[in-house]
């Protein structure tokens, strides 16, 4: 499913630069109570995800973002399809957003790192010659 576009890094958490692994420690988004620890490092090409510190804090403008559309989505569906009276479409908006947060926490946190690394499909091969220049130096 579109592997090498940002689409498939940001659907489905996958390090945006080889898309081989998952940025984050848990994969399932309900399954934890730590569905936000991200592992430190991509075990398959070496991108270190929190690149500077607080990294993550700008991924509050992405999920804000997301949160807004989702809202909006559910009042649409709630209000103007099905029929709700304004005061619980807000309540479906608020039911919706508390059940949705895991989900929409995670693709803020890799819309916002896709904003800033592209995908490179020469990652694996320049990590693993880099390992074999390493090991080669230590011998
Ligand atoms: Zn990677």
């Amino acid at each position: 499913m579109f592997k090498g576009s940002k689409i498939y890094s940001i659907l489905t958490g996958k390090c945006p630069r080889c898309h081989q692994e998952s940025m984050f420690k848990e994969p399932h988004s309900y399954k934890s109570t730590k569905i936000l620890e991200m592992n430190e490092r991509c075990s398959s090409c070496n991108l270190k995800y929190q690149m500077e510190p607080s990294f993550f804090y700008g991924a509050m403008y992405t999920s804000y973002g997301i949160g807004v559309a989702v809202g909006v989505a559910i009042f649409v569906l709630t209000y103007a399809i099905i029929g709700f009276r304004p005061f619980y479409a807000f309540i479906a908006i608020t039911i919706g957003l508390f059940l949705l947060y895991p989900i929409i926490a995670r693709l803020g946190r890799s819309v916002w790192i896709n904003l800033f690394v592209n995908y490179d499909a020469k990652a694996l091969e320049n990590h693993q010659s880099n390992k074999n220049i390493d090991t080669n130096k230590s011998k």
